[in-house]
């Protein structure tokens, strides 16, 4: 071979600007060069096996080496991937990719000259030119398989550099970093650096901090220092040491959701998720699933055994951890799902997005938005398959985070219907959880809603005075004992066509009725129509309306809201948030049926009444509200009230 012909080529002018804000960057996290350069040599290496497929020769079992050299101050990475050839290092070291730079250069003149801050970097991919961060010289050798030479390429960062044929060597590219001064040694400019790139100790560091799932090995060859024993091994004094090196694996290679779903075992993903974690519990279920064609990721999801004692929390951290092709980007990335999965735990590794992408960028990506949105339908077909095929551990699931996700009803009211088929609700039937579907299976002839009540607890609903004439007619009420329950069921509004009703609210209509019934309420309706009347002028600052009702059997009295007005629920839930609540009055529905509304409405035909009427109004919208397990406005006056009552009617017993 003749004498290599050494050519100088100048970057174009915007890689030149990029190139200088790099150098002169205080970056903060320096350390991402190593990222970089060692997810470019897992690409190459993933190359050279594809193309291992189709020829034999090139097969490769893929490594990546960090060689640092401590006197020497250089850092390199080789490995024996694909390698380049002479027009391919123009072509892709020679100018920064493409993408990354224009992008920049477009961001550079959106935000004015004077914004080039070297954070700016960070959110695109320069990939390769990162190694400018810590080096003030960087060198490339490679060599592609089959070339009759290899390449060297050589920059100082200062817009220019050379690019030579070297003789060949084996197929791969070793990329030398000549460290400068004040990557090693100023730790305080440099937070996120222990310290030196040539020392292993920091080098391993940065390696499990971004690589440690690089499907292949990256090594590092260590000293092993043996000091001479004895034959009880006991340490020579003064006796010879034996240096021997040995090549070290520093990362794991656990690239976990990478591998066909269907082969990793359980165990396997137990291990994993207790890694990712820390948790010291296995899941209780496991999503791992890859995406391919207009979208390209894979992602892997677990449902921790039990809920954080935070879920509720506002500041609770969540999200996903964000890996691009297998290198580790971010964790508790919240754009990657839903709010109301905030839950699950677990990653997504993209292969669209770019390498170098930012924090904020990831908050107003479309890839990322789109990776939302296939992971929330995934999960939700996910929950709904195994609600069909694993009842017990479908309830399980639900009983620890149903709350949750019933806020996507407020977070995500597009998905109402879908996550209406995900949801388990108690009725009045008993203890056990029921789909909306089956209460609907289960309704009576003639019935044309489905009924619900909201409350705080659940032994107060059951026993409401609402739900007495949902009991003669024996109509199932779905008892909804959580704070979100009061969206949920107005967001829904309905579910396969059947209407949701408060039991607490507006007049009861769709309940199956008896003609009899109907002849009754006619003839009550005018017995009581004086009481109505006057207990609705004495009452008029604290109720909205007094009137007969179907819903009682065994109380004297229960309040309800109008159709459009807000439930005890709602009321007490804005309370609780702290938010100024219009004055809600109430309807006082009586029982027609029961002895005092009868005394009542004798009382009301006597002249001179009407203090009495007014304090057994008021007792029984104090009692109703007690029973509904809503606060009295005045509960001394209540308690006077019943104890002079009550010795009225000791006295003359
Ligand atoms: P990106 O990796 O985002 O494309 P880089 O600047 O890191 O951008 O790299 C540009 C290109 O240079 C790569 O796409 C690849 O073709 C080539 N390249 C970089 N490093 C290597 C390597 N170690 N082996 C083979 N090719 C490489």
């Amino acid at each position: 071979m003749t004498q290599p012909t050494i050519e100088t080529r100048s970057f174009q002018a915007h890689t030149k600007k990029l190139l200088d804000l790099m150098i002169h960057s205080i970056y903060s996290q320096k350390d991402v060069f190593l990222r970089e350069l060692i997810s470019n040599a897992s690409d190459a290496i993933d190359k050279v096996r594809f193309e291992a497929l189709t020829n034999p020769d090139l097969a490769t079992d893929g490594k990546i080496k960090l060689v640092p050299d401590k006197a020497g101050r250089t850092l390199t990475v080789v490995d024996n991937g694909v390698g380049m050839t002479y027009e391919e290092v123009i072509e892709h070291i020679g100018t920064i990719a493409k993408s990354g730079s224009e992008a920049y250069a477009e961001k550079l003149k959106e935000l004015g000259k004077d914004a080039a801050t070297p954070d700016l970097i960070g959110q695109f991919g320069v990939g390769f030119y990162s190694a400018f961060i810590v080096s003030d010289e960087v060198t490339l050798e490679t060599c592609k398989a089959g070339e009759a030479n290899g390449v060297r390429w050589h920059s100082r960062g200062d817009g220019e550099y050379t690019i030579a044929r070297i003789p060949p060597h084996a197929h791969g590219t070793r990329v030398t970093l000549h460290l400068r001064a004040e990557a090693a040694a100023d730790e305080d400019a440099l937070p996120d650096l222990d310290g030196d790139f040539t020392d292993p100790w920091t080098l391993r560091k940065v390696v499990k901090k971004y690589s440690d799932f690089i499907a292949y090995p990256i090594v590092l060859d260590v000293e092993k220092h043996e000091v001479e024993r004895d034959a009880e091994g006991k340490a020579v004094p003064n006796g010879k040491t034996e240096t021997t090196v040995i090549e070290e694996t520093i990362n794991s290679q656990k690239a976990l959701w990478t591998r066909a779903p269907a082969e990793v075992t359980t165990e396997e993903h137990n291990e994993f998720y207790k890694h990712l974690t820390h948790d010291w519990s296995s899941p209780q279920q496991t999503l791992h699933f890859r995406v391919e064609g207009t979208q390209e990721f894979i992602a892997l999801l677990y449902v921790p055994e039990k809920a954080p004692m935070d879920l509720y929390a506002r500041e609770q951290k969540r999200g996903l951890q964000l890996y691009i092709k297998r290198v580790f980007i971010a964790s508790d990335v919240k754009e990657l799902i839903p709010e109301y999965f905030r839950f699950m735990r677990g990653l997504v590794d993209s292969s669209d997005l770019p390498l170098n992408v930012s924090r904020e960028v990831v908050q107003q990506d479309a890839v990322v938005a789109r990776i939302k949105k296939t992971v929330t339908t995934k999960l939700i077909n996910f929950f709904k398959d195994l609600l069909a095929k694993d009842r017990t551990a479908y309830e399980k699931f639900w009983e620890e985070y149903g709350q949750a996700v019933k806020e996507a009803f407020h977070y995500d009211p597009a998905m109402k219907d879908k996550i209406a088929d995900l949801l388990l609700v108690k009725t009045t039937r008993g203890e056990s959880w029921s789909t909306l579907a089956e209460v609907i299976e289960r309704m009576k002839e003639g019935q044309e809603s489905l009924y619900y009540l909201t409350g705080e607890k659940f032994d107060v609903l059951r026993e409401a005075p609402q739900l007495e004439v949902f009991a003669r007619k024996e109509v199932e009420v779905i008892l909804l004992g959580d704070a979100v329950d009061e969206i949920f069921v107005g967001t829904l509004e309905k579910y396969r066509d059947k209407e949701l009703k408060s039991a607490a609210r507006g007049e009861l209509d769709g309940l199956p009725e008896s003609a009899e019934d109907k002849v009754k309420q006619q003839e009550q309706a005018g017995k009581y129509e004086k009481l109505l009347v006057k207990l609705k002028e004495l009452l008029v600052d604290d109720l909205a309306d007094v009137r007969l009702t179907t819903r009682l059997t065994d109380s004297a009295a229960c309040l309800v809201a109008d159709e459009g007005g807000m439930s005890a629920q709602m009321e007490r839930m804005l309370a609780q948030m702290g938010q100024a609540i219009p004055a809600q009055k109430r309807i006082l529905e009586l029982n027609p049926d029961h002895a005092v509304i009868d005394a009542m409405c004798q009382l009301a035909d006597k002249p001179g009444t009407e203090d009495q009427l007014k304090d057994f109004g008021e007792m029984l919208v104090d009692q109703a509200l007690i029973a509904e397990g809503s606060p009295l406005k005045h509960p001394a006056r209540f308690a006077k009230r019943v104890t002079e009552t009550m010795a009225r009617a000791a006295t003359s017993a």
